[in-house]
């Protein structure tokens, strides 16, 4: 099963529309197929429509914005009602400090001489209430002041750079809950990203678990091959469904294209099985 359950749109901070992804998707091979815009459900309906158009099957999706210990962590959801109220209003309230913390992080990049960031990245939002740091990237891109995103958030956009501003996104707690009670799995995206201590992320996947989490990214863009095997192991050790996904932002810039990553290691549960009644 060629299953791709995590990328992004205009919905967000991708640079295709569902309708384009979806095409692109296909072309590629993917049968199952999820669009993960971050804290944002308002492309599922032309996802799924798109999908089906394009003789996949559709799973709703989205990526959650969680602070957990002082760290920004992700957490997708899957298989939800989108049209769930609850999970709505949980999604509207992580959004909503973007605009404020846009403009913080525009005045700071304003002290080292970065002029209008926080118009010019707006320009670049397809979706006013979901502006991120990847669209001022694109701006700083389109500027000169780096050659590619990635010097971006490098340089200017990560902890300790003068254009990273401190955020309190949702509780780990709240995104398992939302997610659940509208008959989704959560899953815990990327983890090696999060660059945890061992006990750090023990904590992660422990807290997790306990509040209803059940399953985790083993195969994804953001992992390395040594680091599919690891996850493995951490799916095993804690009994958590795998899921696999590109995270496709950008035929620009994104390095893993959708449907594209090799498959999950054998032995694990994919976490499409979970949720064969909720394919659409
Ligand atoms: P935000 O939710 O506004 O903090 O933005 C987070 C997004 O920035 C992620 O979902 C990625 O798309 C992007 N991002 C984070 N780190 C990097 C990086 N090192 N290079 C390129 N994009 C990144
Ligand atoms: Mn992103
Ligand atoms: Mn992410
Ligand atoms: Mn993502």
């Amino acid at each position: 099963m060629n299953a791709d359950l995590h990328c992004h749109s205009v919905v967000s901070d991708g640079t295709l529309t569902p309708e384009a992804l979806a095409q692109r998707a296909a072309a590629n091979g993917v049968e199952l197929w999820a669009l993960t815009d971050h804290d944002e459900i308002g492309g599922q309906d032309r996802a799924a429509a798109a999908a089906h158009a394009n003789g996949m099957r559709y799973l709703t999706g989205t990526e959650i914005s969680v602070t957990f210990i002082g760290k920004t962590v992700h957490i997708v959801g899957l298989g939800f009602d989108a049209h769930d109220e609850r999970m709505g209003r949980g999604l509207l309230q992580t959004r909503g400090g973007r605009g404020d913390r846009a403009k913080e992080m525009s005045n700071q990049l304003e002290k080292v001489g970065i002029h209008g960031a926080y118009a010019g990245a707006l320009r670049y939002a397809g979706n006013p209430e979901l502006v991120s740091r990847t669209h001022f990237a694109r701006f700083l891109v389109e500027t000169g002041v780096c050659r590619e995103t990635n010097e971006v958030f490098r340089k200017y956009l990560t902890e300790g750079k003068p254009g990273f501003v401190e955020h309190h996104w949702a509780s780990l707690k709240d995104a398992v809950h939302w997610i659940t009670q509208a008959k989704g799995v959560a899953v815990i995206a990327h983890p090696a990203r999060y660059r945890f201590s061992a006990n750090e992320e023990f904590a992660l996947f422990t807290e997790f678990k306990s509040h209803g989490g059940q399953g985790v990214e083993v195969v994804t863009g953001s992992h390395t091959p040594a680091e599919y095997l690891t996850y493995a192991d951490m799916a095993r050790e804690f009994g958590l469904a795998a899921s696999r996904g590109s995270d496709f932002h950008s035929p620009d810039e994104s390095h893993t294209d959708l449907g594209t990553l090799p498959p999950l290691p054998l032995g694990l549960t994919p976490v499409w099985e979970m949720l064969s009644t909720r394919i659409q």
